[in-house]
């Protein structure tokens, strides 16, 4: 393993480190990928995150193949096939947060309560419907909700985000658990006002020089 690979493994465990350290993971929930060279690498399938080392990452190419003696991410179709087919992103995000994965629960997908939605590149955040964890299925589930997105809820099991790299990944993800709280809030105190297509599409413009965007792009921004 040359200099390279060593920084990108240890930035791999490091988000899965930050996931739980933000409390959006516990356990051996969610996992994390980075395009890396002709493929991605890939936390490793069941290890906790406080075991997992930058050995135990896998390197994976984007036919799926890996090496025989290590187990990728469950996960490991809709990390490769956001990666080939959103060429923009170079990193993606799965966890169980709480309030993401309520509204998961309950199929709801999150509508513009909140101009910070246009972060995730337009006016909703779609729920994809349920399937297996691990599944092709669940992978293309995914791919549909995320279109014209960076971000979506997986019914009955929580999200996905995907950004330019790790660090704008995690910046979603935590956007995200937050948008999910401040929405599960302002339900139980009345009925939130949703915001307007184009509200939200002059919102998606603004924030092209916002933070971490400025930097790069969120993905499409279609709204
Ligand atoms: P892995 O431990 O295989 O990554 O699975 C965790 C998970 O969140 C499955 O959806
Ligand atoms: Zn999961």
């Amino acid at each position: 393993m040359d200099r390279d690979e060593r920084i990108a493994r240890e930035s791999v465990v490091a988000a899965a480190r930050a996931l739980d350290a933000q409390g959006l993971n516990r356990g051996t929930s969610g996992n994390v990928s980075v395009r890396f060279r002709d493929g991605l690498l890939i936390t490793p399938s069941g290890m906790p995150t406080d075991r997992t080392g930058p050995d135990d990452v896998v390197p994976m190419a984007f036919d799926g193949t890996h090496p025989p003696d290590q187990k990728p991410s469950s996960e490991w179709r809709f990390h490769r096939d956001i990666l080939v087919s959103r060429p923009e992103f170079g990193a993606v995000v799965h966890a169980h947060p709480v309030y993401c994965t309520a509204f998961a629960m309950c199929g709801q997908a999150i509508p513009a309560i909140h101009y910070m939605i246009a972060a995730f590149g337009g006016p909703s955040v779609r729920c994809a419907p349920y399937a297996p964890y691990g599944t092709a299925e669940l992978s293309d589930l995914a791919l549909t909700a995320l279109a014209d997105r960076n971000v979506c809820l997986l019914a009955n099991h929580g999200m996905i985000a995907a950004g330019t790299d790790l660090e704008k990944a995690l910046w979603l993800a935590v956007e995200l658990e937050t948008l999910c709280q401040q929405y599960a809030v302002a339900r139980q105190i009345g009925t939130p006002i949703v915001l307007s297509d184009e509200e939200i599409g002059i919102t998606v413009e603004r924030f092209r020089g916002y933070g971490l965007n400025a930097a790069g792009s969120t993905g499409s921004t279609t709204a």
